[in-house]
């Protein structure tokens, strides 16, 4: 596949961009795979791109039911941080967030992260309390968060209003390399760099059963046909428990819908990240001058892909006392994704009771961030049926009541 450069660039306008290559292969199921991973999202296309990348399998089938990086890849508010709680998080987040510091040059395709820096503001004494011990949390595990007072806070963003009457800003945990990326570039660019290294990826192909012989899995079922595989990757966030019922297991986790709107456009106004998560809602302001703007889950179980107006009037009205600015805007779109949500709110990445079978799931609110690292530790996972980055995240830590509690950095936060 030819580089993208600036040289590129200066030869294709000379002839009227004619020359480009399509950036991957459209790819018809071959009878059998190595590895089949079942969903193209982010965390799917990571995971087949880790596994070409480090360890040389590059067998793989990517099987995607709709469009590539049209699920929650596609529809996140970009988020990234790695200031988790607990050690095993903050490993994997991490070890994320500096894969994005150089995804761009790895992957020839610029995904746009944006170092901005992002800010969990303090609204609440408790809440003071809970960021002081997560930045000293940090401070141990090597990431480098700070608690910053109110007036740093006023500096760093001047439209916010400090001195609300309900929930004024006591401070806030400030991560200064957390940012955001381009969600569809971060899964274009892994697809593209997965094709470039032989990998089908088809989409429109939805897997309808799984395969297996002996405890063993030996392919799945699709509406392509059937396709036989060595080892099974399930990645498919929101339907996590749909797939495992096919493999024949069970999954802790719940599938609810999560919402997120954009405003018009205006001209820049905030260059930081900030997340309100006491009254349940979050901030940043586009390239294109959009204000994007999330909140909390819906309060009770559902496969919607769609925003609905009680949430949108809900998540603006907890930001108006601290952004007054807000109540002079107006939202343009919003929309919905299907986040799959564990009970200490961190994901699972395992093997399953199906021998050759793997999960990687329960991402909830929160995955877009965790992409470069989930896919990392998974294909070693996969590849060598071993990662000190997913060590701690198998199923078995439900029936062995040990939780990776992190309700405080991942519930409403993103
Ligand atoms: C509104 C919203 C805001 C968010 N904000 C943030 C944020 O700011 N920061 C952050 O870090 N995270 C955020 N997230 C969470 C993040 O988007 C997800 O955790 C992450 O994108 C999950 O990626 P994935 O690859 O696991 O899943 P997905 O991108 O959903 O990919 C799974 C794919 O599997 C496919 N699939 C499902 N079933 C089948 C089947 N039977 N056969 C074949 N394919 C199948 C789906 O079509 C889908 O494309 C947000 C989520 C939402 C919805």
């Amino acid at each position: 596949m030819k580089r993208y450069s600036a040289f590129a660039i200066a030869r294709e306008a000379l002839r009227d961009h004619t020359g480009w290559d399509r950036a991957w292969r459209k790819a018809q199921p071959k009878k059998r795979y190595d590895v089949i991973i079942v969903g193209a999202g982010g965390h799917g296309l990571a995971t087949a791109y880790y596994l070409g990348k480090n360890f040389g399998i590059t067998n793989v089938a990517i099987l995607e039911k709709g469009w590539l990086g049209g699920g929650n890849t596609g529809r996140n508010t970009t988020i990234i941080r790695s200031n988790y709680l607990q050690d095993p998080s903050a490993a994997i987040y991490e070890k994320a967030r500096s894969l994005y510091e150089t995804m761009s040059q790895d992957l020839n395709y610029n995904v746009m992260f944006s170092p901005r820096g992002v800010m969990m503001l303090a609204q609440t004494e408790h809440e003071v309390r809970g960021y002081q011990r997560t930045a000293h949390a940090n401070a141990l595990q090597g990431v480098s968060t700070e608690f910053i007072s109110p007036a740093r806070v006023k500096e760093l963003v001047p439209i916010m209003n400090i001195n609300g009457p309900r929930y004024p800003v006591l401070g806030a945990l400030w991560q200064a390399r957390g940012g955001t990326a381009r969600h569809d570039a971060v899964a274009w660019g892994y697809a593209r760099a997965c094709s470039d290294m032989g990998m089908d990826i088809i989409q429109q192909c939805a897997v309808t059963g799984v395969s297996q012989e002996g405890g063993k899995v030996t392919g799945v079922q699709t509406t392509k046909g059937d396709i036989a595989c060595e080892k099974l990757g399930m990645v498919v966030a929101g339907h996590s428990g749909a797939l495992a019922d096919m493999g024949g297991f069970r999954l802790p986790l719940e599938s609810v819908a999560l919402q997120a709107l954009v405003s018009e456009p205006i001209k820049p106004c905030m260059d930081v990240v900030v997340m309100a998560n006491t009254v349940h809602g979050y901030m940043s302001q586009s390239d294109k001058g959009e204000m994007v703007i999330g909140g909390g889950t819906d309060a009770f179980n559902n496969y919607t892909q769609r925003g609905s107006f009680h949430h949108a009037e809900e998540t603006v009205r907890a930001l108006i006392e601290t952004f007054p600015m807000l109540s002079r805007l107006k939202m343009l779109r919003q929309w919905g994704g299907i986040v799959d949500v564990t009970g200490d709110r961190s994901p699972i990445i395992s093997k399953t009771p199906l021998e050759g079978c793997f999960i990687n799931c329960g991402w909830g609110t929160g995955g877009f961030k965790a992409i470069p690292g989930s896919g990392w530790g998974f294909a070693e996972l996969m590849a060598r049926g071993q990662s000190p980055l997913t060590d701690q995240f198998g199923l078995n830590r439900f029936s062995e009541g040990r939780f990776i509690d992190e309700s405080v950095a991942a519930g409403v936060a993103h």
